[in-house]
């Protein structure tokens, strides 16, 4: 049984100021840390599941540089850097996807720095309608291709929208959120504790756990967050443009769409 791990930095236990997923100084190096040791508890739980395989995705920033490769459990192999197109590159093949790390959508009231996508740019996204996060984005890629999401670990937000997309995925709830930057953290051992049991269990019920599936023809749409700043139609054909802060496109899957974005 092949699992695929696909990280982020956000919801990883220990994590609560931006300084911790921004790359440069110490609070980033200590974030780097959190994300190995979580990362760690979770192939642990996997092998101890029944996992004979697991991939783990470098997946923050999409640099794929934030693990600390030398201090990475030996059992599993690890996706980092950049050159693939694939946002979850080598998933085929995998019986199960966990999202570790992960943080609720973007406007999320309490969520320990919760976005979509981009800060930045991003404020709202929809896919066929439903607004959606970056944890409905990766389970329907999951999904169109045949790999159901078993687990996501996060704050109680992230896990709150995780039970709320995916019936009968298992959370691990790390933290809980007071604001953008600020909550109640469990203790290293026992949040790495709750992430090798929860893994263990979502890969005992995996087979149980019905993939999430965006029905194809996609729409997605994204309002972003200044006005003006959404490409022409001229530029992208298959774009729509709704106003001058939102706009759509249509695609066979949600990668392609967001591919089209
Ligand atoms: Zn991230």
């Amino acid at each position: 049984m092949k699992v695929y791990v696909m990280t982020d930095m956000e919801g990883i236990s220990g994590i609560c100021r931006r300084g911790h997923v921004m790359k440069g100084d110490e609070l980033y190096q200590a974030g780097r840390r959190y994300l190995t040791w979580d990362v760690n508890a979770c192939v642990e739980g996997c092998f101890a599941g029944g996992a004979d395989e697991v991939v783990v995705k470098d997946g923050h920033a999409g640099r794929g540089d934030n693990l600390i490769w030398e201090e990475l459990d030996s059992r599993a192999e690890y996706v980092m850097g950049g050159g693939s197109a694939r946002r979850l590159a080598e998933l085929e093949g995998s019986d199960g996807l966990i999202l570790l790390g992960f943080h609720a959508m973007a406007g999320t009231p309490e969520a320990i720095l919760e976005h979509t996508m981009s800060s930045a740019s991003w404020q709202n996204f929809w896919l066929n309608g439903t607004l959606t996060g970056e944890i409905g984005i990766d389970a329907a890629i999951g999904g169109e291709n045949g790999v159901p999401t078993i687990m996501v670990s996060g704050d109680d937000k992230a896990c709150a929208e995780a039970e709320r997309f995916l019936p009968g995925v298992l959370t691990a709830c790390v933290k809980y959120g007071h604001a953008v930057e600020g909550g109640r953290l469990l203790p290293a051992e026992k949040a790495h504790r709750l992430i090798r049991e929860t893994a263990t269990r979502a890969v005992q019920k995996a087979a149980e756990i019905e993939p999430y599936v965006v029905e194809p023809p996609v729409t997605a749409r994204l309002e972003k967050v200044s006005r003006g700043d959404v490409p022409s139609h001229g530029e992208k054909p298959y774009v729509k443009v709704i106003d001058g802060r939102t706009y759509e496109v249509t695609a066979d899957s949600v990668e392609q769409a967001l591919w089209r974005l």
